[in-house]
């Protein structure tokens, strides 16, 4: 009985509640959830295929609403978009994902952060400035920090966007291609823009094992990352096959369910204490 309790438990652990649908939101909800600091960083290792090495976490917005519970990005991203508030919460979630990180670097993990980016905040006069100086700020050094913006965001705007992306990596922070593989970036498009990784989106990743053609997509993909002197992310490893797979194909990082589902900062000690068990 005492084994089926424990089963039980951890079955539980593994199925968390889903993150709820709220009710309407609207501009004055999103404004005082900020003013209150709701929105918080969740985190979701990313391992090195070679030896399964934590190496890095992407930064995850969750809202803890003080009523409806833990939101989804889903539910709220889009809506601060138009509201033009996503540059406040990205700020705000940066700076608590840094220290957050900083409580377990004092505890002897190393590893990077990467944070989402909305696209549409790279035009911005200051934005690039606005980073580099919340990192100067927190004492965080800008290899240890990547971005992500996804492939579409980054081409809808290629030239207005280059000069922060450049000012940027210049200062040394990571650059990633986020959902690369559906934003339909010419490879002279690709060529220009100063990236450091490609992170391959899930659709091409999953299953790639058992699927022939999304296989071949892959290994070309892969291929031409690497001759462009970039770093390949895999995202949405959910199994050992597509594991094997990507580490057959040279893929450098991996992130999905088969590896962590993203937690809370204070999950992630007891992660990789579980992992090197
Ligand atoms: P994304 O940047 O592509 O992030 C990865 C999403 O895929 C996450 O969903 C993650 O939980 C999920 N995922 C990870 N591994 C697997 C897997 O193996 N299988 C499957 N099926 N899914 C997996 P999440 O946390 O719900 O975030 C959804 C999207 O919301 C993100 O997609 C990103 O576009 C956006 N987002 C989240 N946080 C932020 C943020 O701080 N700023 C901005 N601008 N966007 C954010
Ligand atoms: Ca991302
Ligand atoms: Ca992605
Ligand atoms: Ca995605």
């Amino acid at each position: 009985l005492e084994g089926l309790e424990r089963a039980l438990e951890r079955f539980h652990m593994l199925n968390r509640p889903p993150m709820s649908a709220p009710p309407p939101i609207d501009e004055g909800d999103l404004r005082r959830a900020l003013e209150r600091g709701e929105f918080v960083p969740w985190f979701q290792p990313k391992v090195t295929t070679r030896s399964g090495l934590f190496q890095s976490a992407e930064v995850l917005a969750r809202w803890q609403h003080p009523e409806h519970g833990m939101i989804a990005p889903v539910y709220f991203i889009g809506l601060l978009e138009q509201a033009g508030l996503i540059g406040r919460m990205t700020e705000q979630i940066m700076t608590q994902a840094i220290r957050e990180a900083r409580q377990l670097y004092a505890r002897g993990l190393r590893f990077g952060l990467a944070v989402n980016i909305s696209a549409e905040n790279l035009p911005e006069a200051g934005f690039a400035e606005r980073i580099k100086q919340l990192l100067a700020q927190e004492s965080f050094p800008p290899a240890q920090m990547t971005l992500e913006i996804t492939e579409s965001g980054v081409m809808a705007d290629l030239a207005r966007s280059l000069g922060a992306l450049a000012r940027l990596r210049m200062a040394g922070v990571g650059i990633s291609i986020d959902d690369y593989g559906t934003g339909n970036a010419t490879l002279q498009q690709l060529m220009r823009t100063p990236c450091s990784e490609l992170k391959i989106d899930r659709s091409f990743v999953n299953g790639a094992s058992r699927r022939p053609q999304l296989r071949t997509l892959l290994e070309s993909t892969v291929d031409m990352a690497h001759r462009l002197k970039l770093s390949v992310v895999a995202e949405g490893v959910e199994d050992a096959e597509d594991w094997k797979l990507v580490q057959e194909l040279g893929v450098e990082l991996v992130q999905g369910f088969f590896v962590a589902r993203p937690m809370p900062a204070e999950s992630i000690h007891e992660w990789v204490r579980n992992r090197h068990e």
